[in-house]
């Protein structure tokens, strides 16, 4: 039995970034980016306006006020995308449109507000300065500057940003393709209604939602019976996957095959079994060069074994650095008690009170009880020489989702 550091360490070691792939920006949201993307232009690309009104010589205005207005020629009209033809010259204007290219001979735009139209002259009231509501060329992104960086996952800005460079394809990382696959002679199909000793396959789906949410892609390979040979085949099944999740058959039972047939076809057991609760009988190798992860079978063991190893394993395939869970300080609202030698891993149910966050057990730990994991929000941590949780102290926490966001909850 290791650690859960040493089962970490050895577990990332065998995970390196996959390949690029290129995909078109709409389905590239969440997506790492694979190359830093250097602007090709400048944007905007000419000195352009910022409001409706007029391009003029700031110099022409000195001292007009709403008592000296001041009167100039309006020489051409700009709409945006159209571009002025002529110069403008002392004591005339344009007429100009947000967006639209700054005229020759022009150096400030007045607001149609402090103006007012007379046929083919118009009054200004107020005096400009240099470059009033001028946005110049490069002011938000100048040709060659970097705009988004390589291992960066892509939001709407960005995307938005890499539409205005004209880039519609671009390298991410490649999704690992992760195959799930539920041992046991208990389980039956989703859509089977379970006989006497049988269960429903649970696993199979949040392991597929807990794959989904590390932005990886689940391949349901479905069950297989407690049958070595069985197995062997619904693991060769599974090699063109980049990695394998089974769950169930690495206990001690007398039909958990599950470490047999890794050693066997793999010939290459990492580990088995880990210092924590839930999820000691955890098993790590690989097959025919996959690594394959053998979590336990209880549904709660099976998630939180994911959570530990899985998931900061198929965050760094996807070329992420931020690869593991937010953990915060909690005061716990109970007394907690275990035995020294294991992490204990306690779902909680975290809220905020205030400025401090509190924590509270989400009752029956048992590594059977899937509802502990459905009220949960976080992890408790509690280290292998601790025995004992005292009400009032604080706890660290692992945070499972981003429940506790800064953003107020809508009252109803
Ligand atoms: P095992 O690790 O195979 O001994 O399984 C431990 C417990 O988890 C048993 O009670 C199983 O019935 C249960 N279990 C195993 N696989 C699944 C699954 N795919 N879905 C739900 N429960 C499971
Ligand atoms: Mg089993």
């Amino acid at each position: 039995m290791i650690s859960v550091e040493k089962a970490l360490k050895t577990i990332l070691a065998n995970f390196q970034p996959l390949g690029l792939e290129k995909i078109n920006i709409l389905e590239a949201r969440e997506r790492l980016i694979g190359e830093n993307i250097l602007s090709s232009r400048n944007i905007p690309s000419a000195d352009n306006s910022a409001m409706d009104g007029y391009a003029v010589r700031w110099a022409d205005t000195k001292g007009t006020t709403q008592d000296h207005p001041l009167k100039l020629k309006v020489i051409e009209d700009i709409p945006a995308g159209k571009v002025a033809r002529k110069k403008i010259k002392k004591g005339e204007a344009a007429r100009i449109m947000t967006g639209a290219v700054i005229p020759n001979g022009a150096d400030a735009v007045v607001r149609q507000e402090d103006t007012e139209k007379n046929g083919t002259t118009v009054t200004i009231y107020i005096s400009a300065k240099r470059a009033d509501h001028i946005r110049f060329t490069g002011e938000d992104v100048k040709k060659g500057e970097l705009v988004v960086r390589k291992n960066s996952s892509l939001r709407p800005a960005d995307i938005g940003m890499l539409a205005a460079l004209g880039k519609s394809v671009i390298n991410v990382y490649r999704k690992p393709r992760v195959a799930i696959i539920s041992t046991g002679d208990e389980l039956v199909d989703i859509k089977t209604t379970p006989g006497p000793g049988k269960i429903v396959n649970s696993n199979s789906y949040s392991l597929a939602a807990q794959v989904l949410e590390c932005g990886a892609e689940p391949i349901m390979l479905g069950i297989v019976r407690d049958r070595k040979t069985d197995l062997e085949k619904k693991f060769k099944k599974a090699l063109d996957a980049d990695v394998i999740i089974s769950s169930g058959g690495v206990s001690v039972g007398d039909y958990d095959f599950v470490k047999n047939v890794m050693g066997e076809i793999g010939n290459a057991m990492h580990f088995w079994q880990v210092a924590m609760r839930p999820g000691k009988p955890l098993a790590f190798g690989a097959i025919g060069g996959v690594p394959l992860f053998g979590l336990p079978g209880n549904p709660v063991s099976a998630m939180v074994s994911f959570e530990q190893f899985v998931r900061p394993s198929l965050l760094k395939m996807q070329g992420h650095t931020k690869i593991f869970r937010q953990t915060i300080k909690a005061v716990c609202v109970e007394d907690f008690q275990k035995k020294t030698g294991f992490r204990h891993f306690i779902r909680a149910i975290i809220r905020r009170k205030g400025d401090k966050y509190l924590a509270m057990t989400t009752g029956d730990q048992g590594s059977g009880i899937l509802k502990s994991m459905v009220t949960a929000n976080g992890l408790i941590v509690m280290g292998e020489n601790e025995t004992r949780i005292k009400k009032g102290t604080e706890v660290t926490v692992q945070l499972l989702d981003n429940s506790l966001s800064l953003s107020e909850s809508l009252q109803l």
